[in-house]
């Protein structure tokens, strides 16, 4: 509860920046030539990235590095801690200062078309972002190479043989445990690339715990889960462009013009706005994909019992809640709670 708590005072004061620098653009830039759209636009993602990052600090610190040692969930040394912190940002303010930029000269270039243009343009963003991203990405966090134990390789390759899950990439061990001891498993790539990733701290798991935890990731692939989380958030993101659209012609071209600054802040104050009112529902669409991925792993796994010892390991091991109350599970949980979980992957497997 804590790191909840430490979350949504962030958040709250990361919106506090929003708000500022909207007032501040909204007065600052009345009646001044536009400039470069571009520039504008990047300048003023970074600002305000910058912004939010430095007021978000203490409580990343705290929830990241301070907790995280305390409850021995992070090996992470400081210098390290940091280093990760500014190639993410680096990262954010490259990709998002660009977005933003190149939103602004679509605005310019297409006055009274760009909204759909650059919806359009940031639901391909989006894609990009959750397709392609880890792959590229993960490599400037961590290392990766092919699983070392033959018997667990042949073990999980034979399970992607049965569920007929098209992954070709093989079977690869990440070095997580040079940052965390939280243990995690995911197919990741698209295509061909498309493979197999374990966490090294994953290892020390049984195969059938292993086996288990995979079965249930392959069933995220199968039933195209991915995809159905990127539409859902595109199509979010699109209401959310369309709506900017009104909001700045309601403030009219005395207050903003387009290819302004401000134009960017209104548009991210919607988003995050719209995205805080979707997001239940968002998670009880995901929390109904996990319920369903439990079912598929008790049914394609070799072994019973592997996936509920491996729930219970991975909440001892994260320091999870394993029953927080109703509320949090619905407003913040992605999974539904342990207890739960279980309590149903024992009812599948009495069947
Ligand atoms: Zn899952």
């Amino acid at each position: 509860m804590r790191r909840l708590y430490a979350g949504l005072t962030s958040s709250a004061l990361e919106f506090g920046v929003l708000l500022a620098f909207l007032f501040w653009y909204l007065g600052a830039e009345a009646g001044k030539p536009v400039g470069n759209a571009f520039l504008n636009g990047f300048v003023t993602f970074s600002l305000i990235a910058l912004s939010k990052t430095l007021v978000s600090l203490p409580f990343d610190f705290y929830g990241g590095y301070v907790l995280a040692h305390r409850e021995n969930l992070s090996n992470q040394s400081l210098p390290g801690w940091l280093w990760d912190r500014c190639k993410g940002l680096a990262l954010l303010l490259l990709l998002g200062g660009s977005a933003s930029g190149v939103f602004l000269m679509i605005m310019v270039a297409w006055p009274v078309h760009w909204w759909w243009i650059a919806a359009l343009a940031s639901v391909l963003l989006v894609i990009f972002i959750s397709l392609i991203a880890p792959v590229l990405l993960a490599p400037i966090f961590f290392r990766f190479k092919p699983l070392a134990d033959e018997v667990l390789r042949e073990r999980l390759l034979a399970l992607l043989k049965r569920t007929k899950a098209n992954v070709y990439g093989g079977v690869w061990e990440m070095d997580m445990s040079s940052k965390s001891k939280a243990a995690n498993a995911a197919l990741v790539g698209w295509g061909p690339s498309r493979r197999v990733v374990l966490s090294d701290t994953l290892l020390d798991f049984t195969p059938d715990e292993i086996e288990a935890i995979l079965a249930h990731e392959i069933a995220h692939h199968v039933g195209r889960h991915i995809p159905a989380l990127i539409a859902m958030k595109s199509a979010m993101l699109v209401f959310g462009v369309y709506v900017s659209r009104y909001a700045l012609e309601w403030l009219g071209p005395a207050l903003v013009q387009p290819g302004e600054s401000a134009c960017v802040v209104v548009s991210w104050i919607i988003l995050i706005l719209l995205g805080a009112g979707v997001s239940p529902l968002f998670l009880v669409v995901s929390r109904a994909f996990e319920y369903r991925c439990d079912r598929y792993s008790t049914e394609y796994a070799e072994a019973r019992g592997g996936l509920s010892s491996a729930l219970v390991k991975l909440c001892k091991q994260n320091l999870t809640d394993p029953d927080p109350p109703g509320w949090v599970v619905a407003l913040f949980h992605s999974h539904p709670s342990v207890y739960d979980r279980l309590a149903r992957i024992e009812s599948w497997e009495k069947a």
